[in-house]
C-alpha cells in the first residue's frame, strides 16, 4: 500500500499461500471444544484465573493455585472471602497466551529463556464487519504491507471474507516501531532550539 494506491506483489509470498487451509473461528471452535471435553467428564472452571503455579516437595509444578474471591479494594478480607482453591495435576499445561503471568513465573525460575531467542511482541486489533450485499467474496483472503506504516516498521493489514457478508478486518504492528509521535514532538523541539 502506498498513501494514495496499492501495487500487487509478483509472487504471492510462500509463506501466504493459503491452499489446503480452512476458516476456523475460534470464537465457535472453544464454546464447542468446552463442549466436547465436559461430555467426556473434563472439568471447566469458566471464570476463575490461575494466580500462581503450586510446587510439590521437589520443586516440580504440581499443579495452579485459583485466585483469592471476596477480596475487598484495599486488599482485606471482605465477609464473602474465600481463598483460592488448589487444582493439582499429574500434567500441568499453561496455554495462557504469550506474556502468560503464571508463564513468566516459571521462566524465571526453570531459567527457560537461557539459550533462546529473545519474544518479540505485536499489537494488533480485528474487527467483524458486515457489508452490504455484493462485496463479499467468501474464502478470499488479503493481506498488505506497507502504508500507513514506515518502511523500517513491521506490519500490515489482514481481510479475510466470511460468509453471510461479513468480513474480519484487522491490523497489526510490531512493538519495535518507532513512536512517531514523540520522533516529531523531538523534532519540533529541536528546531524551536535551533530558531532560537
Ligand atoms: C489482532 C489479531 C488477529 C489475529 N488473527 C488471527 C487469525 O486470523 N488467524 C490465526 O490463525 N491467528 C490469528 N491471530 C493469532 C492468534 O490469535 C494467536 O496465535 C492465538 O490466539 C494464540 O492462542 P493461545 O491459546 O496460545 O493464546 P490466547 O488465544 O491468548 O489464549 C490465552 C487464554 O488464556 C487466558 N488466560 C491467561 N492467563 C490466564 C490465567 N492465569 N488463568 C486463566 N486463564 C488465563 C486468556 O484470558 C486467554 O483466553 C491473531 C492475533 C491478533 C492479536
Amino acid at each position: 500500500m502506498t498513501r494514495s494506491g496499492a501495487t500487487r506483489f509478483p509472487l504471492v509470498p510462500r509463506q501466504m499461500h493459503n491452499a489446503g487451509n480452512f476458516i476456523i473461528s475460534l470464537g465457535q471452535l472453544t464454546p464447542w471444544l468446552a463442549g466436547e471435553a465436559e461430555g467426556l467428564g473434563v472439568d471447566v472452571f469458566p471464570g476463575f484465573a490461575a494466580a500462581s503455579p503450586v510446587f510439590d516437595e521437589a520443586g516440580a509444578v504440581k499443579g495452579v493455585r485459583i485466585g483469592d474471591m471476596g477480596v475487598l479494594k484495599d486488599g482485606t478480607q471482605g465477609p464473602n472471602y474465600t481463598p483460592g482453591a488448589e487444582v493439582h495435576a499429574k500434567v500441568t499445561l499453561l496455554a495462557e497466551g504469550c506474556r502468560g503471568s503464571i508463564a513468566k513465573v516459571l521462566i524465571q525460575r526453570f531459567n527457560l529463556a537461557q539459550g533462546h531467542n529473545p519474544q518479540t511482541f505485536g499489537l494488533g486489533f480485528k474487527e467483524l464487519w458486515q457489508l452490504p450485499a455484493g462485496r463479499v467474496e467468501a474464502g478470499l483472503i488479503q493481506h498488505s504491507v506497507g502504508w500507513p506504516v514506515d518502511r523500517k516498521t513491521y506490519g500490515g493489514s489482514f481481510l479475510y471474507h466470511l460468509d453471510n457478508n461479513r468480513v474480519y478486518v484487522g491490523y497489526v504492528a510490531g512493538l519495535d516501531y518507532a513512536d512517531r509521535a514523540s520522533s516529531l514532538s523531538r523534532r519540533s523541539s529541536s528546531s524551536r532550539t535551533i530558531r532560537r
